[in-house]
């Protein structure tokens, strides 16, 4: 292929401006703007013109003219000069004229504003076209050459992102940037304000604490949250909508979360401040009943990865049990020594059937350790696979779990308080 016999077959056939020419050719040369590109080539064909009319003896004028209607300047010049005629030139077949470095600063301003307005540092640009510049696009690229061409998308894109990077001293990101910034030819603007993820850790040292808030008609079913102490401590800082959390598993609402507290990713949706230090956000977090420590920013795959490795870990629980029957610690040894990995089996709890569906589910008991504490009381250490239902562990669930400290001991066995006291890994 011969560039310019090339991009003279295509402009004999369609009107161009500079930066739809250049984008044809867009992968040949470096660090050169499509729009030079494209000029460069016209300069060519004028001066390729000019030398055929003067050394063929023949007169072009026909040839150029719509060479000239297609391409602008500098073909136009010439075509008046030497052939003494006027040509108005048509408007570009792809972008009608709208393609310019004037647009593209214009775009790059308005970004600018939107990001500093969100508190956002990095930023990735895209561009949403009309389906009739779409379609110009692709008939044209079927006439060239695919091979060397660039998108009109790709162009826009690169030429807006690189004036916001100098211009404004924004970072772009395509993996986890602060803000999307989706861009039309005639201006338009839509920002899409990216959540921030965070990882951390959290603890209830309270019962009767919902992880979520849980609405019983208009009336909340429990009288506090994490979820609302996330949003009540953080939501301001950040100026965002609201906080989103994403704990891995959660405790029974009235099952305290001590020792080492559970990992969570909280996920705050459409800050408008996003520059809150670690330190200021734990500085807000700390507390009583509830409290968090928060450790580093993270990304949406924080969120699954956590949901995923839910099976990998393994919780410490220390339940309070009464029995209704007198116990002795040689029978409370038997039964430690009994649930030493061990699998149980459990059907969903009765006291969850309503919302989940039936299902069996086999858990691992890796360690018992019992303790009687007077008469009919005794205090258990139970170390199990993460998704045990350990107060069904305890009673037996009628049956359902199995087998259960009331099926080993052979008498009712009732959790009375259960605290969760280690999520680690297995
Ligand atoms: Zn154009």
């Amino acid at each position: 292929m011969n560039i310019l016999d090339d991009a003279e077959r295509i402009l004999e056939k369609y009107p161009l401006c500079n930066h739809c020419l250049g984008r044809l050719y867009a992968k040949l040369g470096r660090g050169i703007l499509n729009e030079i590109r494209g000029l460069s080539i016209k300069t060519l064909l004028a001066m390729e013109y000019h030398r055929r009319m003067q050394t063929m003896k023949k007169d072009y004028c026909s040839e150029l003219r719509i060479l000239a209607k297609n391409s602008g300047e500098p073909l136009t010049t010439l075509y008046r000069t030497l052939c003494i005629d006027e040509v108005s030139v048509e408007r570009c077949f792809i972008c009608k004229n709208t393609l310019s470095r004037e647009l593209y600063k214009s775009i790059a301003q308005r970004v600018i504003e939107v990001l500093k307005r969100c508190d956002a540092k990095s930023f990735v640009i895209g561009v949403l076209l009309d389906p009739e510049v779409k379609a110009s696009e692709i008939e044209v690229l079927s006439a060239a050459s695919f091979k060397y061409s660039e998108s009109i998308r790709n162009e826009v894109k690169r030429e807006v992102g690189k004036l916001i990077r100098d211009l404004g001293n924004f970072t772009p990101d395509f993996t986890n940037p602060d803000l999307t910034a989706i861009v039309n030819l005639n201006g338009d603007i839509v920002a899409i304000v990216n959540q921030i993820y965070i990882y951390g850790v959290y603890w209830k040292r309270g019962r009767n604490i919902s992880q979520s808030t849980w609405y019983k008609g208009e009336v909340k079913k429990y009288p506090y949250s994490i979820e609302e102490f996330f949003n009540e401590r953080l939501k301001d800082l950040f100026a965002a909508e609201k906080i989103i959390i994403h704990a891995s598993g959660r405790e029974d609402v009235d099952a305290r979360m001590l020792g080492t507290g559970r990992p969570l990713v909280i996920e705050v949706k459409n800050p408008l401040k996003r520059s809150v230090s670690l330190n200021e956000l734990n500085e807000a977090l700390k507390g009583t009943i509830v409290e968090a420590l928060l450790h580093e920013k993270t990304s949406k795959k924080a969120v699954k990865l956590l949901k995923e490795g839910l099976a990998k870990k393994c919780k410490i629980y220390k339940a309070l049990v009464l029995c209704d029957r007198e116990l002795t610690d040689e029978s409370l040894r038997e039964l430690s020594e009994f649930f030493t990995d061990i699998n149980v089996n459990q059907l969903t709890p009765a006291r969850i059937l309503g919302r989940k569906k039936e299902q069996l589910r086999r858990r691992k008991v890796y360690e018992v350790r019992a303790k009687l504490i007077c008469g009919r009381i005794y205090e258990a250490l139970i170390k199990a696979e993460g998704g045990l239902y350990v107060k069904e562990l305890i009673s037996g669930d009628r049956g359902r779990t199995n087998p259960s400290f009331t099926s080993f001991l052979n008498s009712l066995n009732t959790c009375i308080e259960l605290d969760v006291i280690g999520v680690c890994d297995i």
